[in-house]
């Protein structure tokens, strides 16, 4: 008796955090970078149940996407300076002999900076490759992605992973960072659930409006 009651127990927290997690999910998909920070800052706690869902909603993935940022680095020069833009665990910088800055909201590992991506600490083209691996979160995506191009050197490299279905129109999306100063180079739909896109820095971002900068949130269905 007292064995299924503890499992009854067991199985509704784990309903709660389900639902913790989802109801974080979408606080961060819904507000601005800013808002990310203050949420986190506020409450550690939450940020921590944040990525114990994020874990398990990644685990159900084929591969992770973040293996395909790590195949690519690898493929290049080790003496290429990487930014990761919302680093989470920093498996990327673990995986590669690249000097990677990690940059994410609240330390999961003493490598990260912690702060916004929408001002990192690091100085004008000053990185070689950008990367944003399922990090694509806030609402802000021009001022974010703007800063990403405000640490790129000319001619470096950007690397987007994002779940497919979070494109409304791949298209307007990829002339909008023709204006946020990013040639595209390759788009790649990698195991039908995440785009793997790869930019080059043109030159600075021009300013004024870009509608077609726009990605879905992405909310996870209750399981
Ligand atoms: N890139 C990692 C983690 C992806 S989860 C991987 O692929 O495994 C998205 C990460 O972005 C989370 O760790 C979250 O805390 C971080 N993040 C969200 N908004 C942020 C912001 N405004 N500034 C910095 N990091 C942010």
């Amino acid at each position: 008796r007292s064995g299924r009651s503890a499992a009854l127990r067991a199985r509704m927290e784990e309903r709660l955090l389900g639902a913790r997690f989802r109801y974080l999910n979408q606080q961060l998909y819904t507000g601005s970078s800013r808002d990310a920070a203050r949420l986190f800052r506020a409450d550690p706690a939450a940020f921590h149940l944040y990525h114990r869902g994020f874990e398990r909603q990644v685990r159900r993935w084929p591969e992770r996407p973040v293996q395909r940022i790590v195949r690519y680095l690898r493929r290049r020069p080790a003496s290429l300076v990487v930014a990761d833009f919302g680093c989470g665990d920093c498996t990327l910088a673990a995986s590669v002999r690249n000097q990677v800055h990690c940059f994410d909201l609240v330390p999961l590992s003493p490598r990260v900076t912690v702060c916004d991506m929408a001002e990192v600490p690091l100085a004008d083209e000053s990185v070689d490759v950008a990367v944003f691996c399922l990090a694509l979160m806030g609402t802000n995506l021009q001022e974010i992605l703007g800063e990403a191009n405000r640490v790129l050197k000319l001619g470096g490299t950007l690397m987007v992973a994002e779940v497919a279905s979070r494109f409304e129109d791949t298209h307007a999306f990829l002339k909008a960072m023709t204006q946020l100063g990013f040639r595209t180079v390759s788009k790649a739909l990698s195991s039908s659930y995440f785009y793997l896109l790869e930019f080059a820095k043109t030159g600075p971002a021009r300013p004024g409006p870009t509608p077609g900068l726009r990605l879905r949130p992405c909310l996870y269905k209750r399981r």
